[in-house]
């Protein structure tokens, strides 16, 4: 008996791995074949103009700070005089005062147009840390293979790149097909209400639809996937939303020396503590599903065999990935505590202490799915719940992956980053691509950039900075990206 049980359980077993291995190796690549193309020179002195750009400070500190309009004025002045034939053939308007928007007319209106979108405002340098960099971080150094300082990476090296690229192909003699919009906002940086959103208005106003949209997003990043060899191309092909909610507890306050045995502030950190422990529910969908489905055919074989075989091993993938906080980012809704009000004064209880949970919402999240989950997580009917209306923004659904505009986006990526390895991806922070959701459903978030793991840090850190050659190949990027759109 116990040995026919035995036999059974091997049988069984084996099915198993022949299963698994039928399917790791029966998923076939999804990344498309393309004919290597000629190499574009580039002219040397982009180096300059980036670097040129970096000096002018740009900086968007806050979103109700003051703007030094000067420094914008000066890089739109500076744009005028790089970037000669752009500013003679390309329609140009001004938004709002900072913002830009130009406009390459296609010869065949039939088409529709397609906008490249970047930002020129920076980030401010964080006080304290000026001495950490290796150059100044407005001095637009360029040393040792390097482009040096704020905006080098997010996001001068786009808008910059894109000019670039016009500005050559006019050069050339090159004219579009389909008309192309250069959209450059000015405070993305702190939401791009004034910007990005502005321009987006303006657009629909003229009943502008896009074919697609492409913005700053993910880079091209090596040795990040594990069991992938190959640098992974990720674009952001969903984006989500950003809400803060308010929980407060009303209270007649008084004074601190007769106190209720349990206090306001003790039923509000109750309330957070709830929250932490009943996290928004996570899973494996959307982008970040199909980010496995392309990827799975790229790796190494224990990977392989547990990516192509998610029906059995997703709980595994899924608990591993809920252990850093990198990874659960992409498969929920997060809770951040952020702010906290009590008293202003150590003897008085405070009449209505509140706390800000600071909310990054997964597709598929609305409003009301927001308040169930609070209401149930907190199970206190005495915490009010508020969605506050400012900065409140719905996350981005997915774009379509069958679309020609993303099989052109990854046939360009392949082509300039041959190496690469192309993959969907949900983009966890914002970008000022959101508020183009209604002109079109192709919207995009990547940066063609090989970014190395050591420069990461840059990005609104310390010695930001971008490689010459890979801001050559940026160029070149949008030089083809161009071309193929036709
Ligand atoms: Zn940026």
């Amino acid at each position: 008996m116990f040995r026919k049980i035995l036999l059974g359980f091997f049988v069984l077993l084996t099915v198993l791995v022949v299963v698994l291995v039928i399917n790791a190796y029966r998923t076939s690549s999804r990344q498309i074949e393309v004919k290597a193309i000629p190499s574009v020179d580039i002219p040397a002195n982009a180096f300059e103009h980036l670097s040129k750009a970096i000096t002018l400070r740009t900086i968007s500190y806050s979103r109700t700070a003051s703007v030094d309009t000067n420094a914008f004025k000066g890089l739109h002045r500076y744009f005028k005089s790089t970037f000669p034939l752009v500013h003679s053939q390309l329609k140009r308007e001004v938004i709002n005062e900072l913002s830009l928007l130009y406009t390459w007319k296609g010869t065949d209106s039939r088409l529709k147009p397609v906008l490249l979108t970047a930002h020129l405002d920076v980030v401010p340098i964080e006080k304290g840390t000026e001495q950490n960099w290796t150059h100044p971080p407005f001095s637009g150094n360029i040393n040792g293979g390097y482009i040096w300082g704020r905006g080098a990476l997010d996001d001068k090296m786009n808008a910059l790149g894109m000019l670039e690229a016009v500005e050559y192909l006019l050069k050339k003699g090159y004219t579009p097909k389909r008309t192309i919009l250069l959209a450059f906002g000015h405070d993305e940086e702190v939401s791009g209400y004034r910007g990005a959103q502005k321009i987006a208005d303006h657009l629909a106003k003229r009943n502008t639809k896009l074919e697609y949209v492409l913005d700053e997003g993910l880079f091209i990043l090596e040795g990040q996937m594990p069991g992938v060899a190959a640098p992974v191309a990720y674009v952001g092909v969903a984006e989500k939303g950003y809400a803060n909610v308010k929980i407060s507890v009303a209270s007649p306050g008084g004074h601190s020396s007769r106190p209720t045995t349990q206090t306001a502030v003790g039923i509000l950190s109750q309330a957070i503590v709830n929250l932490e422990k009943e996290q928004f529910d996570a899973s494996i969908e959307g982008a970040t599903k199909e980010m496995m489905d392309y990827l799975a055919p790229e790796m190494s074989t224990p990977y392989k065999l547990a990516f192509a075989n998610r029906w059995l091993f997703n709980p595994v993938i899924k608990k591993i990935m809920l252990g850093k906080s990198t990874t659960s980012a992409v498969l929920r809704t997060t809770t951040a505590p952020t702010i906290l009000k009590g008293s202003p004064k150590s003897n008085v209880l405070p009449a209505n202490p509140s706390a800000i949970i600071n909310l990054r919402l997964k597709p598929g999240e609305t409003k009301a799915t927001i308040l169930r989950h609070f209401k149930d997580a907190i199970g206190d009917d005495r915490v009010k719940v508020e969605i506050q209306a400012d900065e409140f923004n719905l996350p981005v659904p997915m774009s379509d992956l069958r679309s020609k505009s993303f099989k052109n986006l990854q046939k360009t990526i392949r082509q300039l980053f041959p190496e690469s390895v192309v993959a969907p991806a949900l983009m966890v922070g914002g970008t000022d691509s959101k508020y183009y959701r209604d002109l079109s459903k192709n919207i995009f978030r990547f940066t063609p950039l090989l970014l190395p793991v050591k420069d990461i840090d840059g990005l609104h850190g310390t010695n930001e900075r971008v490689s010459k050659k890979g801001y050559q190949q940026l160029i070149r990027f949008y030089v083809q990206l161009i071309k193929n759109s036709d």
